[in-house]
């Protein structure tokens, strides 16, 4: 099917039947929408997050450094989501355009704030994953969910690629490696850890939630191909 480089299918981002393009060697990040441009892990996530929480569109909502189509979809069907970026020239709190300025290892958001808190492909650049998660699920209200993809090597051990010393700076213990960034495209974010099989303890060891892995694979809605897990971690009652 994919040998013709495109399939049909119906889309879980714009709800519509489609057909999904390949555009690269590389079905993740390549095998496109040709209606809304959603990749295979952002169908992943809207999957799940209507099955785990239907009622999304009334919660109250962070999204931390969206980049994908599912930034204008959220925005345009819940009122209460709000989405934020970390600017190293803004205060903490303050507003650029549409989204505030957030740091994800010290937030400026009340505890309890969120029924929901969505995080796509952030954790292996944060340099305090603990620390980001334990913010996290600060920020939800006891039963919310933070929903969330990141590229995850169960087969093996945890890498870490790289870390920030006491005064900041970073040390590279492996060639740097990057990934897109959503604010500035020529700048490119730096991959810190190759999350391995210990990721779930960190997380739930990190931050007191239950967490759970869904892995969908299902051609007819565009998801299939490596690293489409969506995790799930739900903050104790
Ligand atoms: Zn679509």
């Amino acid at each position: 099917m994919l040998g013709r480089g495109y399939m049909r299918g119906t889309c879980d981002v714009c709800e519509r039947k489609t057909i999904f393009v390949l555009r690269g060697p590389w079905i993740r990040g390549d095998l496109l929408c040709s209606r809304c441009g959603s990749r295979p892990r952002n169908r992943a996530l809207m999957a799940v997050l209507n099955e785990q929480l239907p009622t999304w569109r009334s919660a109250s909502f962070h999204e931390s450094s969206p980049g994908s189509p599912l930034l204008q979809k959220f925005r345009r069907e819940c009122q209460g989501y709000v989405a934020s970026h970390y600017y190293d020239d803004l205060a903490p709190g303050a507003v650029r355009g549409d989204f505030v300025c957030q740091d994800l290892e010290r937030q400026t958001f009340a505890d309890g704030s969120f029924d929901l808190v969505v995080t796509q492909d952030v954790l292996e650049h944060v340099f305090d994953a603990r620390q980001a998660l334990r913010e996290i699920t600060r920020t939800l209200k006891p039963g919310g969910l933070h929903v969330f993809t990141v590229p995850w090597y169960y087969w093996r051990p945890t890498v870490v690629r790289a870390r920030r010393d006491a005064s900041g700076s970073v040390e590279y213990l492996l060639p740097p490696d990057y990934h897109g960034n959503p604010i500035k495209p020529q700048a490119r974010s730096l991959v810190v850890t190759e999350w391995g099989r210990e990721l779930l303890e960190v997380i739930d060891g990190a931050a007191g939630t239950t967490t759970e892995v869904h892995r969908l694979d299902d051609a007819n809605r565009g998801i299939s191909g490596a690293f489409v897990d969506v995790f799930v971690s739900r903050k104790p009652l």
